[in-house]
């Protein structure tokens, strides 16, 4: 089982704990890894990792922050290792867009941090994961 993985990241710390496992089923179910990233304007800021940039970020900047985060991520896994992943960035709701590539690329796992960058302490269940598990055509991890 598991022969397709999608890992959806947001920069966050949570979401490089998703990364984590993802990463290790990945490498015992011999499935291939898909991640998916949103790049997000959070209130007066783009958020990335732990870089604020300035507002209103242009669409040029939003997707230059994606890339990092992308790259980010494909660097983890090709340390760890792994060289059967693909990824996506895609605009819009970052929830949505999981659900979607999750569909188009039949995959059997979502997997996800519990919170991510937006985390707000008394939160125990991002927007995005409680979404996600409401939607999602498939399993859907959440990693603590
Ligand atoms: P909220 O966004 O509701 O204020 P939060 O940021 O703490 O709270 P979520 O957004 O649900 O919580 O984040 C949980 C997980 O969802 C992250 O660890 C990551 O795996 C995924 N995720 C969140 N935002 C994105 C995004 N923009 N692109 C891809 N994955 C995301
Ligand atoms: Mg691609
Ligand atoms: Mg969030």
């Amino acid at each position: 089982m598991f022969e397709k993985i999608v890992v959806a990241t947001d920069g966050s710390d949570h979401a490089n704990e998703a990364l984590r496992v993802a990463c290790d089923l990945a490498g015992k179910y011999d499935s291939s890894l898909h991640i998916v990233h949103t790049p997000q304007a959070v209130g007066d800021t783009l958020i990335v990792g732990y870089t604020a940039v300035p507002v209103p970020p242009t669409k040029e900047e939003m997707e230059k922050a994606g890339r990092e985060v992308i790259g980010a991520a494909e660097a983890f896994l090709r340390e760890a290792g792994l060289s059967d992943f693909t990824s996506e960035l895609v605009s819009g709701d970052p929830a949505h867009a999981i659900v979607e590539e999750a569909k188009a690329r039949k995959a059997d796992l979502i997997v996800m941090g519990r919170r991510g960058l937006g985390s707000l302490s008394g939160l125990l269940v991002g927007s995005t994961t409680t979404k996600v598990s409401q939607l999602a055509p498939c399993a859907v991890l959440t990693v603590k």
